[in-house]
């Protein structure tokens, strides 16, 4: 339907002025937000982009029943800030994105609503790469796929990289050596006494390197069967869960759920070292991290040690291999210890020598760009590293 414009937009108001979204977007410091609606497929989704000085905005889509707009919108401008510090410390050439989909992940999905999706960050022609996140399944990455290349993370039949968390694993067993290193002088870990939080994915991966190296494993599970069976595999012992805090170990390896590292169980640490692949484990970040530096516990910040699952899925943009991905991921033996240098140098908790070490990159790497490239100026910001989209 074609629409007549009847009379000139009305000019800003001071109230007006103050949308709080130019704010919120200001405040974080976002290039950009996309509103995708598609009511013939109740299609109600968030794209944010944060930052893209140094690639393209990289980061997964989440599928979750929000009650409310406002919720949605700020879940995915705190995480899509989130991506932009991981990539950024991880070394990867990608910025900061995330979109989110307002619905029921178990009631709401249909082949339409995620096509139609797929077309939207299709529209952003590469500003945006999508990736599996929470409520997400390989089905639905499919849909996305079929209408956009700009996704990374797809099944290994379709030429991705498949299942991210022995990469992961691997880069938390590196993390965990690299603390191990700043702690003791030596990053063996073998005689090493080590709690496991969870015995999933990421734990068990991890669980059978550490055991390989003769660690001592302490390990639980909210399902007492899995972590029964991963003990019996690695020879480690079944722990209840709620004593798994206060337990006389030199390692906590949380991989798990996110929080646990709060005024409840900051007592109970009797650790050296707090260091897994579970994300956002300081409840209160600012608060908990000043905890652990003054308790004296080296901590290697969540989204650093876990990054093996942004960089397994990078290497795939590049034309997937698993032994590079690898590699990839055994860097964050050297991120870490920058990091923990950092924070000692400086006296900060090592979550923000983290933050600001990231921030360092992008600034420096941002002030490059100033600079003329034919190579820039013919393929823009993909600039021919990333093979599958220049194919
Ligand atoms: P998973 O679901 O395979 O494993 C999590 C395990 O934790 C489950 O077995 C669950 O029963 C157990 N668990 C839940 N609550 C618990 C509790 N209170 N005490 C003990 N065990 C509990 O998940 P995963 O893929 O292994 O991921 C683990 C963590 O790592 C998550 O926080 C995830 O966000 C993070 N992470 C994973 C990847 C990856 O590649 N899989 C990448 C980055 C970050």
């Amino acid at each position: 339907m074609t629409k007549t414009i009847e009379k000139a937009p009305k000019p800003l108001t001071q109230e007006n002025k103050n949308f709080p979204i130019f704010n919120e977007l200001a405040n974080k410091e976002h290039e950009q937000i996309v509103i995708c609606s598609d009511p013939d497929t109740g299609l109600k989704a968030i794209i944010a982009i944060h930052n893209t000085t140094l690639g393209p905005a990289l980061g997964g889509t989440r599928m979750w029943n929000y009650e409310t707009e406002e919720a949605a919108i700020k879940d995915v401008l705190r995480l899509s800030r989130g991506m932009t510090y991981k990539a950024a410390i991880s070394g990867l050439n990608l910025g900061g994105g995330k979109a989110v989909i307002i619905g029921d992940p178990h009631t709401e999905k249909t082949e339409a609503l995620f096509r139609s999706f797929g077309r939207f960050v299709d529209g952003l022609g590469g500003r945006y790469i999508t990736a599996e996140d929470v409520g997400m399944t390989e089905k639905e990455m499919e849909w996305i796929y079929s209408e956009t290349k700009y996704v990374t993370g797809i099944p290994k039949a379709l030429g991705g990289s498949g299942n991210p968390s022995p990469v992961t694993a691997y880069g938390v067993y590196m993390g965990v050596k690299a603390c191990a290193q700043k702690a003791y002088g030596n990053d063996s870990l073998e005689g090493k006494k080590i709690a496991l939080q969870g015995a999933g994915n990421v734990a068990s991966y991890f669980a059978r390197h550490a055991a390989k190296e003769g660690a001592e494993l302490f390990i639980c599970d909210i399902y007492d069967e899995k972590a029964k069976t991963l003990a019996e595999e690695v020879g480690g012992k079944l722990v209840d869960p709620n004593s798994i805090y206060g337990l006389d170990v030199d390692i906590f390896t949380p991989c798990a759920l996110g929080g646990v590292i709060n005024d409840d169980t900051m007592d109970e640490f009797k650790c050296d070292i707090i260091a897994g692949g579970a994300n956002n484990v300081l409840d209160e970040e600012d608060k908990h991290g000043q905890m652990l530096l003054d308790k004296g516990i080296i901590y290697a910040p969540d989204y650093v040690i876990n990054a093996g699952g942004i960089i397994n899925i990078a290497s795939e943009l590049e034309g997937y291999n698993e032994k590079r991905a690898m590699q990839n991921a055994g860097n964050i033996y050297t991120t870490i210890t920058d990091i923990l240098n950092y924070s000692e140098e400086h006296g900060i908790p090592a979550h923000k020598a983290s933050n600001d070490l990231a921030e360092k990159r992008i600034e420096t790497v941002g002030k490059i760009k100033n600079k003329y490239s034919s190579n820039a100026s013919i393929s823009g910001r993909l600039g021919g590293v990333y093979k599958r989209f220049n194919d």
